[in-house]
């Protein structure tokens, strides 16, 4: 490439640069060829080499899921410039380039850079300003990229949240009806009873409360998504709903040899809350606890007085348990709808077997109720740890009125 052509295409690129600067800069670069389906920059990597096209196509990807796929951030042609940050700093790569033909490229690496610094500051600050505008250029596309993307991401949840919201009604109606014949069932028993029928019918009661819950979670996760859930605001009896709440789970505990406590502190304020909705969400911090912890542990639930971060006077509940922890990653993940750490391999176990897994919505909800009193909750535990189960505890704090 004649010294010319290096100066037209390095004009493409800074345009306000003077043509004998440019001419510095054209002597210091050099010209390379590369076929099609090269990879000239690897995300991640260190590399301080600053590449112009000059003839030829490339694309500009970052590797999404494990490296498994490809985004193309973009598509680039003659007088595209790729690495500059190379020139600037010892960053790593943000983006991997591949040929997507044939290519030649004008290259300059950052050691001949720094020549020009020394040789003539007045080029190096030119070919900062330059560059740096290019890159926040880059920058406005990438947010633009993101706004839009955001925005698909946003409209996708809400076709989620319809579309739980459209099969949780449709589960309801048929199962309303199933629980009314088998009650009607149930009430011609003492007729026509055998141990078998009471049995199956048994199984047949014990499906359907499943499933019952499981569409109850559903339509209580769509009215958290909407801003829909209904607070009744009213005197919340604190002892008693934590006394009711781990009574429900006895047997469930005990069938694992789970030893279940309750620290209540007298001086704990009184609650105006909404009392089912408080229950909800103890029951799910216990039935998770429950399922988290080993068969022959130990959970404590516990109340007492606290004060909200902007001084409100508060009730902090919390679910001590002696299961497998969460590594910190995880702490505020969790409370996402569907979030689940270990996947959904274990979904066909019980609803209090060990690690049984569940539907993935309990924490969203317990957030939910939370957030809908003006409340918080979080976790804290030192990790995930199988071998000395050292724990977590999930904590609801709700302001006192
Ligand atoms: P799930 O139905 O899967 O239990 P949740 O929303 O209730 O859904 O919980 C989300 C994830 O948080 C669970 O899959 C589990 O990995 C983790 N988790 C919840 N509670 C505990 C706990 N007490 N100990 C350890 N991990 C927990």
């Amino acid at each position: 490439m004649e010294l010319q052509e290096k100066i037209s295409l390095l004009r493409l690129v800074y345009k306000d640069l003077a043509d004998e600067k440019l001419a510095e800069i054209a002597e210091l670069s050099r010209v390379c060829h590369y076929p099609a389906n090269h990879l000239l920059c690897r995300e991640g990597a260190h590399e301080d080499i600053l590449y112009i096209i000059a003839d030829g196509h490339v694309s500009v990807f970052q590797e999404i899921l494990d490296a498994s796929q490809e985004h193309t951030l973009r598509l680039g042609g003659r007088g595209d410039v790729i690495g500059e940050m190379a020139l600037i700093q010892d960053a790593p790569r943000s983006a991997s380039v591949r040929t997507t033909s044939p290519c030649t490229t004008l290259e300059m690496n950052r050691k001949d850079f720094e020549i020009i610094l020394t040789k003539n500051p007045q080029i190096a600050i030119d070919l900062i300003g330059v560059t740096l505008d290019r890159m926040r250029e880059n920058d406005r596309r990438v947010i633009a990229e993101l706004q839009k993307t955001n925005q698909i991401l946003r409209q996708m949840d809400r076709n989620k949240t319809e579309f739980i919201q459209i099969t949780a009604h449709e589960l309801r109606t048929p199962l309303t009806v199933i629980k009314g014949y088998l009650d009607l069932l149930q009430s011609m028993l003492p007729t026509i009873a055998n141990e078998e029928v009471d049995c199956i019918l048994e199984g047949i009661n014990t499906g359907t409360k499943r499933l019952y819950e499981t569409v109850n979670m559903m339509l209580d996760i769509t009215r958290i998504d909407s801003g829909n859930l209904k607070v009744a605001f009213l005197p919340v009896p604190v002892k008693q709903v934590l006394q009711k709440t781990l009574y429900s789970l006895n047997s469930a505990a005990a069938e694992r040899n789970i030893k279940l406590s309750l620290i209540y502190h007298p001086n704990t304020p009184n609650l105006k809350a909404d009392p089912v909705l408080i229950e909800k969400a103890l029951h799910h911090l216990l039935i998770n606890a429950i399922k988290y912890t080993p068969d022959g542990g130990k959970i404590t639930l516990e109340a007492k007085p606290s004060t909200l971060a902007n001084g409100t006077a508060s009730v902090r509940f919390s679910v001590k348990d002696s299961g497998i922890g969460l590594d910190a990653e995880h702490h505020n993940l969790i409370f996402e709808k569907f979030y689940q750490v270990s996947g959904v391999a274990n979904h066909s176990s019980g609803k209090t077997s060990f690690k049984g897994g569940g539907s993935g919505l309990g924490l969203a909800i317990v957030r939910g109720i939370a957030k809908a009193h003006g409340g918080k909750t979080w976790v804290e535990s030192a990790g995930h740890n199988e071998e000395n189960f050292s724990g977590s505890i999930f904590y609801l704090e709700i302001p006192a009125s």
